[in-house]
């Protein structure tokens, strides 16, 4: 298939990828959507609702019967997106009871550790920082002389533009290797049936980054995380094998 093929003319967004769901999700997406995680080939990868899920689990396959009830329909990338991401609020409110508890607690830990890693290298107050998505590292520096490294792995990013979270494992721009532990978060967010932790990008603000961020540390068991701030938005990332220059 040609790219031209893979576009449609979307009402809301212009000229975009073309994305199917079934036709429940379509007009409900505030439910759980049944897909495959993003790849770079597949970043809007078929999606379904749990009746149809359901209706394939007893089939074992999709064919004509349980097929028919699918009725897939056409969306935009964006218009995916969007959908997809607002299944994140309704579902966690389902399961408030046990992840505002799982939240408070990461917050303190990730707070513990953050008071700790300022007292031993004084993270905030060295003259400039630069990380390197290459060597997985950050190194904080002063006068163009290296003080503290650490090794780094992305948690995600806020967009301050579309307001909304990104999971580093979604996010094709990023060098596969900067996020190799994350999947692990996704992983527990499967079993305790946290959508935050599993759907790839979703409203929210700088405070869900530092919520997603503190819950990743205390999954990886990481040292300790930092932000830094971009044009569009924040990179938040969790940081390991904290060690003077020199
Ligand atoms: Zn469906
Ligand atoms: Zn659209």
């Amino acid at each position: 298939m040609s790219d031209s093929e893979n576009k449609i003319e979307c009402p809301t967004h212009g000229e975009a990828n073309r994305a199917f769901v079934c036709n429940h999700l379509a007009g409900d997406p505030r439910q759980r959507w049944y897909c495959n995680y993003p790849t770079k080939d597949d970043p809007w990868p078929d999606a379904w609702c749990g009746a149809c899920e359901q209706a394939f689990q007893e089939q074992g396959e999709w064919n004509e019967q349980n097929s028919q009830n699918l009725n897939l329909k056409i969306l935009c990338h964006n218009c995916y997106d969007n959908k997809k991401g607002s299944s994140v609020a309704p579902l966690m409110e389902a399961r408030s009871a046990s992840w505002l508890p799982l939240v408070s607690n990461a917050n303190s830990e990730l707070q513990a550790k953050l008071d700790h890693l300022k007292e031993q290298y004084e993270l905030s107050e060295h003259e400039r920082w630069d990380w390197s998505q290459e060597t997985g590292e950050i190194v904080f520096s002063n006068a163009g002389v290296p003080a503290v490294i650490a090794r780094i792995q992305f948690v995600g990013s806020i967009s301050t533009v579309s307001n909304t979270w990104l999971w580093s494992w979604s996010n094709s721009n990023l060098n596969p290797n900067i996020s190799l532990d994350l999947p692990a978060v996704r992983t527990f967010g499967e079993t305790e049936d946290f959508a935050a932790l599993t759907v790839p990008r979703w409203p929210a603000d700088e405070v869900d980054g530092w919520e997603m961020t503190a819950i990743a540390a205390k999954v990886l068991n990481a040292q300790g995380a930092y932000r830094t701030p971009g044009e569009t938005g924040f990179t938040y990332m969790l940081l390991d094998d904290v060690r003077r220059a020199q």
